[in-house]
């Protein structure tokens, strides 16, 4: 698309939109567009709304999750079993789960998956602080929730054959979830009776 007819912050706003996922050319003008014709209150309100998030959101330093205070909720929540730990992906996957209301054990968030051919191994993702989560014996059971993908597989087995000889039970979810699916697209009944069929590693 050509952006030559554009006045410079114009140009630059379409430019930032269109770097967002799922968002191309034409998308990012309209919404260029529409922010222009919104009144200024909703308009700053928006960016306010960037900045804001940006700025007081981070990883939770123990789990990996995205929250406002470090540590995060759940990783504070004393009523929650700290001898189960759920091992997923993104924490949108901590959300899908959340949302089950069934599991009330804790999380670890990866950030990704292991993917050779994208030049992704075990030292990319989120893996060195789980295995520091494992050292003071209260986990018992790691439960592998990855996304049903080739790359969810290869970092559960990856995980499996890591932790297993410490002795703690490696478990994956069961596949109610179609393959090449994602977790956070699951409906909840699947969900559930993944956690509930999972099998151990
Ligand atoms: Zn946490």
């Amino acid at each position: 698309m050509s952006t030559k007819y554009y006045a410079k912050p114009l140009n630059r706003l379409i430019g930032e939109l269109s770097r967002l996922p799922g968002i191309g050319g034409k998308t990012a003008q309209r919404l260029a567009f529409h922010i222009l014709s919104m009144e200024d209150r909703e308009a700053f309100g928006l960016a306010d709304a960037i900045r804001d998030a940006k700025q007081s959101m981070k990883y939770c330093s123990i789990c990996g999750n995205l929250t406002d205070e470090d540590p995060c909720s759940i990783c504070r929540d004393e009523s929650r079993d700290r001898s189960i730990i759920c091992v997923v992906e993104s924490p949108k996957d901590v959300i899908a789960m959340e949302k089950i209301r069934e599991f009330r054990g804790q999380y670890h968030v990866l950030h990704g998956a292991i993917s050779p051919m994208d030049g992704i191994g075990p030292e990319d993702i989120n893996l060195k602080s789980l295995i520091t989560r494992l050292q003071d014996e209260t986990v018992q059971e790691l439960i592998i929730a990855t996304n049903p993908t080739i790359e969810g597989e290869a970092t559960a087995m990856y995980i499996a054959r890591l932790i297993k000889p410490s002795g703690i039970k490696v478990t994956r979810i069961a596949h109610g979830i179609p393959v090449g699916g994602d977790l956070e697209y699951a409906d909840e009944v699947t969900l559930l009776k993944a956690m509930e069929g999972r099998r151990e590693l």
